[in-house]
């Protein structure tokens, strides 16, 4: 890369669309000037006119580089807001989407005062903790296979000033005798050799968050299976997937005895979350 942050230019010379200076787009180039100055986005209009000292511009230009080579903008920065509060993310976990928020919706509406949630692959714990933040009256449980991804999730937890019990399982194994009011999960739902999984920030991401390594179908079809000995009566499972699977999880959700079943689609109007309560 040949592109370089001069040292002593300005706050506005830097973010100026004429001359443009900063190579990214208008937003990505003022998230990663506040990371390098360590202010707030306010500071860049009232100290507009700071020249940057020469640690300072090493210190953008390391970071426009690592974006310029396609990290995504939530790693260099090491935090992403989702449902109005901020999660720590890194490389051992999923950056939480905005299509996410809608499974938080729809729990936050079905699960009865006092239930029990349990988030199945809870990665960054965006799903369980923004539930826990919305509802202090549940008893919220999340789990995830990987370690990595649990540390993550409980530094999110204690941040937000939520209380959730972590587990690290193997889907159902660490929860095997309980019962929960409302099961929610966005699991790897991409098939195998999907394109998406080789461009934009997917390349980055944990793949086993993104992927089962098969048809895309197998880790909902594992959770559906398992999911009604672990749901109290009328409890709801509900569950994220991709643009093109809604039909098939309704269709495994009524084979496995779900009642209620049906979709909801996110704000592209894609059908992203299928689900169902158990009699
Ligand atoms: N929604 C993510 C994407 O398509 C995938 C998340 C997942 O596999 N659970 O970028």
């Amino acid at each position: 890369m040949t592109y370089v942050v001069q040292a002593g230019a300005t706050i506005r010379q830097l973010l100026a669309a004429v001359p443009r200076s900063l190579p990214l787009d208008p937003l990505e180039n003022r998230i990663l000037l506040c990371h390098a100055l360590g202010v707030s986005r306010v500071a860049l209009i009232t100290q507009s006119e700071r020249a940057l000292t020469d640690d300072e511009a090493a210190r953008l230009d390391a970071l426009v580089q690592r974006r310029l080579g396609g990290e995504p903008i939530a790693y260099i920065v090491g935090e992403r807001e989702f449902f109005g509060l901020p999660f720590r993310v890194g490389p051992g976990v999923l950056i939480p989407r905005p299509d996410t928020e809608l499974i938080v919706e729809l729990s936050l509406e079905r699960l009865p005062p006092g239930g029990r949630l349990l988030d199945m692959g809870t990665g960054s714990g965006a799903i369980a903790v923004a539930c826990a933040h919305s509802r202090r009256d549940a008893s919220v449980t999340a789990l995830d296979l990987s370690e990595e991804a649990l540390a993550i999730a409980r530094a999110n937890a204690a941040a937000n000033g939520v209380t959730v019990r972590f587990l690290q399982s193997d889907w159902f194994s660490a929860v095997k005798h309980e019962g929960f009011e409302l099961i929610a999960s966005n699991p790897p739902y991409i098939a195998a050799g999907d394109e998406h999984l080789s461009q934009g920030d997917l390349r980055f991401e944990p793949v086993g968050a993104l992927t089962d390594h098969a048809d895309g179908l197998s880790a909902l079809r594992t959770i559906i299976a398992g999911a009604p000995d672990h749901l109290t009566p009328g409890g709801w499972l509900l569950l994220e997937h991709g643009y093109d699977q809604a039909e098939a999880v309704r269709g495994l959700l009524a084979a496995r005895g779900f009642l209620d079943v049906q979709s909801w689609r996110d704000l592209a109007g894609i059908e992203r979350v299928s689900g169902g309560r158990i009699s």
